[in-house]
């Protein structure tokens, strides 16, 4: 029988063109995501996408694809929802499976003063129209009857806050399915090409060199997630408040259906979700270090296994199948950098992602685009300029897991 090449969903390899209307720094979430809305939106297509990798190398491809709107502050609130809207109207439009399961967030409470914190998030969640609700013990139970909420565990439930519209993709079918999108509209994707320069003229982006030749462009949106800080200072010699870390993340052996929700604690600092698969999927805090490497330890291994067992004793015996690592770019108030810069027109910055970068992709990538696109700064985006750092305008924006701990 004759043997098919398969082609990739993204077209067949294209050579470098030496010019472009805007190339993309990095074939991560957000900038295939941005070239997307730029061409759907803008009509800008004449676009590279360029990854020194491939797509999905970064933090795309290793993420627990966790999304929720649920976050802290009225800043971030709009974006994440938003972004959690567009999930299923992406799926539509892309013509592509994203496996959106909408099976909700239940972050558990383990004392008073977390049920208390989680009153103030519901409320702002709810004032800005997003479903939260808080559960108390017995609710929770009803909810989800692995959970073990009796008293004899080092960290008792309390309750919950439950987040009904949250849930989990395929993160692979994001990326994939973006770079569909991408390439359907005559965007071209480079892998395996690495921006070595951005160059500027008269304060103005003028060029990007690559590992495979130059292209002149006016404009170069960054978005290489844990390295955008270091290519961003490097190559343009701006310094970003971010600190890269490694987060690891692992999947248990398949099991029956037995866990219904995303399920977080602060107090145990531990997360998981049962995979279409049927694998526990797990994470949790950055390790305490900066470092660029995604090397695993044992330690993280022994963490989630003693975290997860106390309140869901049922997974005890189970064998972790595959852990990995990934990078993410840390800000000092948990909140992104999407800005341009006074002094280098058509230069653009999206990074600072930390643990967030999945679950915001799709509303940022359209936020992202049209800033390039009109050089208007969207109202959307404001709050998180780079000044706010000098300005001493930190948001108060912490991740699931730290917020509720018995320390906070
Ligand atoms: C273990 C883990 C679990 C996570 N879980 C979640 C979660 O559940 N929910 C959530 O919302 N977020 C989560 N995140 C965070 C999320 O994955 C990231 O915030 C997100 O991937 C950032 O997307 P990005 O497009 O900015 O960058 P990335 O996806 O990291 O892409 C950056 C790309 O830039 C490329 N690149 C780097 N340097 C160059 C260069 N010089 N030239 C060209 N290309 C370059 C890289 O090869 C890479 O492909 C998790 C992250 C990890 C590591």
């Amino acid at each position: 029988m004759e043997k098919t090449q398969q082609k990739p969903l993204w077209g067949p390899k294209k050579p470098l063109k030496s010019s472009y209307d805007a190339v993309i720094v990095g074939g991560g979430l957000h900038g295939l995501a941005t070239a997307y809305f730029l061409a759907r939106d803008h009509g800008i297509t004449d676009v590279a996408v360029i990854d020194k990798n491939f797509i999905g190398y970064g933090g795309a491809g290793r993420n627990t694809a966790i999304v929720r709107a649920n976050q802290r502050t009225q800043e971030n609130v709009p974006l994440y929802k938003e972004a959690l809207d567009l999930w299923p109207v992406l799926t539509k439009e892309l013509d592509f499976n994203l496996m959106f399961n909408n099976c909700g967030n239940l972050n558990l409470m383990h004392s008073e003063a977390a049920m208390k914190a989680a009153r103030m998030n519901i409320s702002t969640a709810q004032f800005l129209g997003v479903e939260s609700h808080l559960l108390d013990k017995k609710q929770v139970k009803d909810l989800e009857p692995a959970l073990n909420v009796s008293e004899d565990i080092v960290y008792p439930i309390h309750g919950a806050m439950f987040h009904p519209p949250g849930g989990i993709l395929r993160h692979d079918a994001v990326v994939w399915g973006l770079a569909k999108g991408v390439a359907g509209y005559g965007g071209d994707i480079h892998q395996q090409t690495e921006v070595t320069a951005i160059n500027t003229e008269k304060g103005k982006i003028a060029s990007v060199d690559t590992s495979a030749g130059s292209i002149k462009t006016p404009k170069v949106l960054v978005a290489a997630g844990g390295y955008s800080a270091a290519i961003i200072n490097m190559m343009l010699g701006i310094r970003l408040p971010i600190s890269v870390l490694t987060i690891q993340a692992m999947v248990t052996q398949p099991l029956k259906p037995l866990l219904d929700h995303v399920v977080s604690s602060g107090a145990y600092h531990v997360y998981c979700n049962q995979t279409l698969k049927g694998e526990i999927a797990t994470g949790a805090h950055m390790d305490a270090w900066p470092n660029y490497t995604t090397l695993t330890t044992a330690h993280y291994i022994k963490h989630q296994a003693e975290a997860l067992t106390q309140f869901l004793p049922c997974l005890a015996g189970l064998k972790f199948m595959r852990i990995w690592g990934g990078l993410a770019d840390m800000t000092p108030d948990m909140a992104p950098i999407m800005d341009g810069n006074d002094h280098i027109r058509g230069f653009f910055m999206d990074c600072g992602w930390g643990y967030f970068g999945f679950k915001s992709c799709t509303s940022t990538g359209k936020y992202m685009a049209e800033f390039m696109a009109t050089d208007e700064y969207p109202e959307m985006l404001k709050p998180f300029t780079l000044r706010r750092y000098e300005q001493h305008r930190l948001m108060g924006e912490t991740p699931a897991l730290v917020n509720y701990s018995p320390d906070n």
